[in-house]
């Protein structure tokens, strides 16, 4: 495959050199792949904008662009083995999880928006002027710069370009630099399916190549997935320029345990939403309130399922839980751990690298805490590994608050049999996802994004095509 930078339907090598993409199971490299210099962003937002004004894609039927996106469905779908096996090597997600969750997400989001770009109207309103007509039409908005995280590489670029081009858009697409490999592998499934050259480019790098899409003139959106900290500050950036950006950012999931839960599937629940890619999920189920008098039967049924994880690299058919994405990585859930230790949580299991066989590799063995206090920066920090903290209540009027007392607003977790409760407590949590007795699920069809810190904007469903295009109203004299 390709490891260049693809721009205006061409191959190229990056002005800046090269970089090595890790295989974060063994350490050691995978791939050379081309960096972008200045220049090089340069030359791909002026194609995209070629593109977006040239009557090849300009003036396409809504119905040949989605035949466009329903081909490249297709070819994601014929190749999905070894795409999932690609981004298992360079993410280090297991294989039941790249070929089980992140391409057949992915691979759905270009069919459900492709059904959507026939079906994006406008509305006619009964204005209180007289001798007016009234309409307006949805346009899309320009080059759209799609910068993702390293999570879920090739699924959260799904969200962001599916729905840019399906409205009409072109794209500039910066993936993470620790794990470009599936990014540059579509861009390739993109040529072959058709797209018309400049529609879609990838400029490949690190933070420098963001920031030169993000300040680049020509870009009339920033879609942006990744921490709350970079998000903060191409936030600013686009509301300098007041350019659209959409912000899908960090999250630090609250879990309510209530006390007439279904505890089994409550410890199910939660050790698949703490642990689902190494807790490399930005809803990751990661404070979990547990009411006291349940506490000590669910810390317990916790700990020994998370004990009893099989870690390995993901390429292994039996592995539960893979490696953390990079050494700098391992070293960040380590430091937050061992300052859940400092402060005093107590650590039921784990707390520590894999060593062994595994030594080599960035893994960090399932983590449980529990006697964890509100203002424990394991309780507050997004920490972004295997890592569950658990926190008792009494009073069960007290706990939305105790939810909502955290910057993020991503999703909330409820376990109840109750439906008054569960009800109850979805309509109080601050968060952009409620799941009522649920493990971790996404579907194109339902909007994700994250209230407070955790973000602006909404991708997903109907969400994104309003996110990707602009409404323009016409009035016509009827004289
Ligand atoms: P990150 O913010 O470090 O990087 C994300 C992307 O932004 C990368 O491509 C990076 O190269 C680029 N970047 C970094 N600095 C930049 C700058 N100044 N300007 C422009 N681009 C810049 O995030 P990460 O560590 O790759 O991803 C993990 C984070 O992503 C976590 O906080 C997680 O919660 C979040 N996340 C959120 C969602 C969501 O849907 N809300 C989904 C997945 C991940």
């Amino acid at each position: 495959m390709h490891t260049d930078l693809f721009i205006d339907g061409r191959w190229r090598p990056g002005g800046a050199g090269s970089f090595a993409t890790l295989d974060p199971a063994t350490g050691k490299p995978l791939a050379q792949v081309a960096q972008a210099d200045g220049q090089d962003v340069d030359d791909a937002v002026a194609a995209a904008a070629r593109a977006f004004a040239s009557p090849e894609w300009a003036d396409m039927t809504p119905s040949a662009r989605a035949r466009l996106l329903f081909r490249l469905a297709d070819l994601l779908e014929e190749h999905a083995d070894e795409i999932a096996a690609l981004e298992t090597s360079d993410q280090g997600q297991p294989l039941f999880v790249s070929r089980s969750i992140s391409l057949p997400n992915a691979i759905e989001h270009f069919r459900y928006y492709a059904g959507w770009a026939t079906k994006i109207t406008g509305i006619t309103a009964p204005l209180s002027t007289p001798g007016v007509d009234y309409r307006t039409r949805r346009e899309p908005l320009g080059v759209c710069a799609l910068i993702t995280p390293w999570n879920f590489p090739l699924t959260i670029l799904s969200w962001k370009l599916a729905p840019a081009l399906a409205t009409g858009n072109t794209v500039v697409i910066k993936p993470a630099e620790q794990t470009p490999l599936t990014t540059v592998r579509l861009a390739e499934l993109v040529a072959e399916a058709g797209f018309p050259a400049g529609v879609v480019n990838v400029v490949n790098g690190g933070p420098e190549v963001g920031r030169a899409l993000v300040e680049h003139p020509d870009v009339a959106k920033v879609s942006f997935t990744g921490s709350t900290e970079v998000g903060r500050e191409i936030g600013a950036s686009t509301g300098r320029s007041l350019k659209r950006a959409s912000l899908e950012l960090g999250g630090k999931t609250p879990s309510i345990i209530a006390a007439d839960a279904d505890i089994d599937a409550a410890v199910q629940g939660n050790l698949i939403g703490g642990t689902l890619n190494s807790g490399q999920v930005c809803a990751a189920y990661s404070r979990l309130y547990v009411h006291r008098s349940r506490a000590d039967e669910f810390v317990d049924k916790l700990s020994g399922a998370a004990a009893s994880m099989t870690l390995g690299p993901g390429s292994a058919p039996d592995t539960q839980l893979g490696p953390l994405v990079s050494a700098e990585h391992l070293a960040n859930v380590d430091a937050l751990v061992q300052a859940g230790v400092a402060e005093g949580a107590q650590l039921v299991t784990g707390g520590e690298r894999a060593g062994g066989d595994l030594a080599d590799g960035y893994f960090y063995r399932p983590t449980v805490f529990a006697g964890v206090r509100q203002d424990m920066r394991i309780a507050r920090e997004e920490i972004f590994g295997p890592v569950l903290s658990v926190l008792t209540y009494d009073d069960p009027d007290e706990i939305a608050g105790r939810a909502n007392d955290s910057d993020f607003g991503l999703a909330a977790v409820i376990w109840s049999r109750d439906i008054g409760t569960a009800n109850r407590l979805a309509a109080s949590v601050k968060a952009g996802t409620v799941y009522i007795n649920l493990p971790p699920m996404l579907d194109a069809a339902a909007a994700w994004g994250g209230m407070k810190s955790s973000g602006i904007g909404r991708e997903m469903g109907w969400e994104a095509i309003l996110a990707y295009t602009e409404v323009k109203s016409i009035w016509t004299s009827l004289a």
